[in-house]
């Protein structure tokens, strides 16, 4: 476990092996701590690791906080609360469905990540309806020992939210900002299928940039200060990305060229501004492949609602 702030840390949960991948947020309450993405069943063993080593286990975990149901955030959910059944789980109400039954979930998962799904991902568990306490942003909840303000932040996801501490300054923001590994120079959106909205997405940054945060905490990864440098590079990306593959889309070249030459861009960009061994991270945090997808997607059903 990582200290960010008085009774503040965070835990790299080792996915697949790898530092810097997922990092779940720990609130540390005097009568139990919550966590914030506790990220797939396949890490949940590096989890437990990181928990003990500030003296805890899963019996003193009261609350799931999670940001969205995306499996890399929330894929161990159902594991955790099956091992303490006493454990709340907060999610948007959009997502909540999923998480009781995950069935079209893991089947829109499985026709991305095929025979890869248990492997990247391991098990997902269903969540009793009795342990899901349904969010719908605006919220004031309490905790692991605070008080964090809730907002509504589609944009990456459609049933995204983020969570704000006053007490400390850090704003639990997900995917909402992008990934960036605390401490380097660049910030990625990431824009996989289905739900991408750049016009909601822009209110969502609006909201968080309302809270005035300190810090912002990405699950990928880590506490970061630079907020407005980190939501400039996010939006300025954004921006770039939807623009290369709209215009990808108009030239009438085949989606698996135009997927290959964003990738490639993508890859460059990061070359260009990055120590070699985390453009890997950033490359399989930031998905390029499913990204185009996402963007492309959105651009289409814009055109459809035209
Ligand atoms: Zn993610």
């Amino acid at each position: 476990m990582q200290q960010i702030a008085e009774g503040t840390c965070f835990v790299d949960v080792e996915y697949l092996g790898n530092e810097y991948y997922i990092a779940c947020a720990v609130l540390e309450g005097a009568d139990g701590i919550a966590l914030i993405d506790p990220g797939p069943a396949v890490s949940l063993p590096g989890l437990e690791r990181g928990l003990a080593h500030g003296g805890y286990n899963l019996d003193d975990v009261t609350d799931l906080l999670l940001t969205h149901i995306h499996l890399d955030h929330a894929g161990g959910t159902g594991t955790l609360v099956k091992r303490n059944p006493n454990i709340r789980v907060y999610v948007h109400e959009r997502g909540a469905r999923h998480m009781i039954n995950p069935e079209r979930l893991l089947a829109s998962a499985k026709r991305i990540y095929g025979d890869q799904m248990d492997a990247m991902w391991g098990e997902f568990l269903p969540v009793p309806e009795e342990n899901v306490e349904v969010l719908t942003g605006g919220e004031e909840l309490s905790s692991g020992g605070r008080a964090l303000a809730v907002a509504y932040t589609p944009g990456h996801a459609s049933h995204h939210v983020s969570y704000f501490d006053a007490t400390t300054g850090i704003a639990y923001v997900g995917d909402t900002a992008g990934i960036r590994i605390a401490n380097e120079p660049v910030t990625l959106p990431v824009t996989p299928p289905p739900d991408i909205d750049l016009e909601a997405w822009e209110e969502s940054l609006q909201k968080i940039e309302a809270w005035s945060p300190e810090r912002l905490f990405v699950t990928h990864f880590g506490a970061d200060d630079n907020v407005a440098g980190t939501l400039d590079q996010l939006r300025t990306r954004l921006m770039q990305w939807s623009l290369y593959v709209r215009r990808g889309m108009q030239s009438g070249s085949p989606p698996e060229e135009c997927t290959k030459a964003f990738i490639k861009w993508v890859v460059e960009d990061l070359e260009q501004n990055l120590s070699p061994d985390k453009v890997p991270v950033y490359q399989v945090s930031s998905m390029p492949e499913m990204s185009w997808h996402g963007l492309a997607r959105y651009w289409r059903k814009k055109e459809e609602k035209a």
